[in-house]
């Protein structure tokens, strides 16, 4: 098989040793002669799977008590209502960072009034908006950790006055983060943990209960916390993989090595990008993500756009093509994706760049 070197936005990347043994339990779970995807959910061999990526999750994460961890379907978009369902009375804020973001403040205005306190929209996105005066009047704080399409982060566990919710869809265990600064977080599991179909949520147990509609069963975080996310059938393979991920973050040493990994990659894509001719970054230095690195050619080299896309195509390069509101290029460096798919990445910009300039 010729190697491929996987830089997909999401579904993207998983480490080799999650798919292998996803694989084999898709054959023969446990050696009990089963298939995983036709056994109960209400088994004894699935309770250990969901277990233990509980207890993996709050452990690799460092989640104080007085969190649940759920693993639900519908993904972080379906959480966009859930988090206003739920938890807005009135009021809310929210940070408009991209176009993530700008969705869950959609769907924030139908439940109640929204106040957008920082907003990077009129650069297109290109840096992430300083968060200053959080009002105190607000049901919660939403922010959006890493903004997937455009490549920015904040890096730092803000302070909040009220209860801080983050979708942290695409930097999940990217890097250590102090969840005690949190009242929610919550992701699709498709860009760092494992395939599409589950949703994580970390929630503080107490901020939940406050709001007075009614809340269908399905819709109402204390269902599914008193349920043990098995309300109704929970997407079992996809939390089987995330177990195994979560196994392999163990493995490496946890979150902290990964960022340190993260770094690495990162840095040697960003400075090949600031030390070139024909390439150049989107995003505002101090805004720039450790996950999504998105880069455009330079003014009079614009032409060449296609012609690289097919060159780093022929070397292997594959996920590439950057979201259609930036244009131009996006390298995802999850966790799983190694140095080495960086390097090679970086060769052939280099080698293309020599062929031009
Ligand atoms: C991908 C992504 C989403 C959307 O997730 P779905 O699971 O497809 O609903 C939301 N927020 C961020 C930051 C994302 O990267």
């Amino acid at each position: 098989m010729k190697k491929i070197h996987n830089f997909s936005a999401g579904p993207s990347i998983l480490p080799r040793i999650a798919i292998e043994n996803t694989a084999k339990a898709i054959l023969d779970f446990n050696g009990i002669g089963l298939s995983i995807l036709e056994i109960s959910h209400r088994s004894k061999d699935f309770q250990a799977v969901i277990d233990e990526a509980v207890a993996l999750f709050k452990e690799q994460l460092g989640i104080p008590e007085g969190y649940q961890v759920l693993f639900l379907g519908g993904g972080a978009s379906l959480q966009f209502c859930m988090i206003p369902y739920n938890l807005m009375n009135k009021k809310a804020a929210y940070v408009d960072s991209g176009v993530w973001a700008k969705k869950a403040i959609k769907e924030a205005k139908l439940f109640g009034e929204v106040n957008v306190i920082a907003s990077s929209a009129d650069k297109n996105y290109n840096f992430y908006p300083p968060i200053t005066n959080i009002p105190t009047d607000v049901d919660y704080l939403h922010i959006t950790t890493n903004n997937t399409i455009y490549g920015t982060e904040i890096f730092t566990d803000i302070d909040s006055p009220v209860p801080l919710v983050a979708d942290m869809s695409s930097d999940i265990f990217s890097r250590p983060v102090d969840v005690s600064k949190y009242a929610m977080i919550y992701g699709g599991a498709q860009k760092n943990l494992g395939p599409a179909g589950a949703t994580f949520v970390i929630v503080r147990e107490d901020i939940l209960g406050k709001v007075d509609r009614v809340l269908p069963s399905m819709l109402d975080y204390r269902v599914h916390i008193k349920e043990g996310s098995m309300y109704n059938t929970p997407p079992c393979l996809p939390i089987y993989t995330i177990m195994e991920t979560l196994r392999w973050i163990k493995s490496l040493g946890g979150v902290k090595v990964l960022q340190e990994m993260n770094q690495k990659k990162a840095k040697l894509l960003y400075d090949t990008m600031d030390n070139s001719k024909i390439f150049v970054g989107t995003v505002e230095k101090d805004s720039r993500s450790l996950m999504n690195i998105c880069f455009v050619m330079r003014e009079g080299y614009q032409h060449l756009e296609d012609e690289f896309m097919n060159f780093s195509k022929a070397n292997g390069m594959s996920g590439l093509k950057g979201h259609r509101s930036v244009g131009g290029f996006r390298a995802s460096t999850y966790n799983a994706l190694p140095y080495e798919s960086v390097q090679a990445l970086v060769d052939c910009m280099n080698e293309f760049e020599k062929s031009k300039v």
